[in-house]
């Protein structure tokens, strides 16, 4: 086994998962009321290692919208089919240092990256092109599912509704990329939209999302099935970003202080991958100011702490 010592292991995340309980700061994301309704109190974590053991606790069951937690894997899934050179032609590798739906392009007028809504909508645009909506939506999903090894992976109707009704913003964003011909040739620009919006109304479960962290972990292989669902260099790739730009304008401390690849969204989740060792979910609405879940960055930081996961630490 990776971690030999799993009981022992899972006792030490329980007292995280209990000390991080406590932690009652931050705001629930209220910019759509289906966001606003969760409950302040809901916490859960899941663990998956790359051969399969698991670990949950707390609310894990219940399905949480990806949001933002879409964008690598959106990414990961447009690197399984065209190389990075070419996805590339499209957006950047740096950090913004700005606000993730801020309308603002790199010096060479592309998004920054692939991790914030600029990026992530041009990328939307570049998934499987020659498919029509439905079509992409529905090969999205299903690759989505494979990562999650067939575990539970729903799609919020009310959600991406109303995230579409209240998405000012995204539309100009829109506008604004197409003003620079962000987009490839032929886009439909409500289309990619839409199909952004959809994307961030995916539902997992901590416990389906911790098993697509954990394909992540494994290099594309799910560790459930034992299916090869993405390149192993798209993943290096995805890895890549999540490190240096997985979680909003706190990236740099994040790294710094985590040393490992995350993502977050505004729904609460952080997906949390420790390579060739495991897949972690966190859930908990709450966000800090940037936008990222106050009890998940607490765990992250916690765990770190207990065990030797930083990229950096001395082994
Ligand atoms: N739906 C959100 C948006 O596009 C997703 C962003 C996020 O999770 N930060 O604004």
């Amino acid at each position: 086994f990776i971690i030999p010592e799993f009981t022992t292991f899972c006792e030490n995340i329980e007292d995280l998962y209990w000390k991080v309980k406590s932690k009652t700061d931050g705001k629930v994301a209220s910019y759509i009321p289906q966001l606003a309704r969760y409950s302040p109190d809901l916490w859960g974590v899941s663990v998956c290692t790359i051969d399969g053991q698991r670990y949950s606790i707390g609310d894990v069951d219940v399905p949480v919208c990806l949001q933002s937690v879409s964008k690598p894997l959106t990414y990961a899934l447009v690197l399984n089919e065209q190389t990075p050179e070419v996805v590339h032609q499209y957006v950047g590798h740096e950090p913004s240092g700005r606000q993730f739906n801020e309308i603002k392009l790199s010096a060479d007028n592309k998004p920054h990256n692939p991790l914030i809504n600029s990026g992530a909508i041009v990328l939307c645009s570049l998934l499987k092109q020659d498919f029509n909506l439905a079509d992409r939506f529905d090969y999205t999903s299903q690759m989505f599912k494979r990562l999650a090894g067939n575990e539970h992976l729903s799609f919020n109707n009310s959600v991406f509704l109303s995230e579409r009704e209240t998405a000012d913003r995204n539309f100009a964003l829109g506008y604004y990329l197409r003003e620079y011909k962000c987009f490839p040739k032929g886009t439909n620009l409500m289309e990619t939209l839409d199909f952004y919006f959809q994307l961030c109304s995916v539902e997992v479960t901590a416990q389906s999302g911790s098993v697509i962290a954990a394909s992540l972990a494994n290099g594309g292989i799910c560790p459930i099935t034992g299916e090869r669902v993405l390149d192993a260099g798209a993943v290096r790739n995805t890895l890549s970003l999540m490190h240096s730009c997985g979680m909003y304008d706190y990236s740099g401390q994040f790294a710094f202080d985590v040393g490992l690849p995350a993502k977050s969204g505004v729904s609460g989740s952080v997906m949390l991958v420790v390579p060739n060792v495991m897949g972690v979910y966190m859930w908990a609405p709450p966000l800090d100011q940037y936008g990222n879940s106050c009890k998940g960055i607490e765990f992250c930081e916690e765990l770190v702490d207990k065990f030797n996961f930083h990229n950096y630490d001395n082994l």
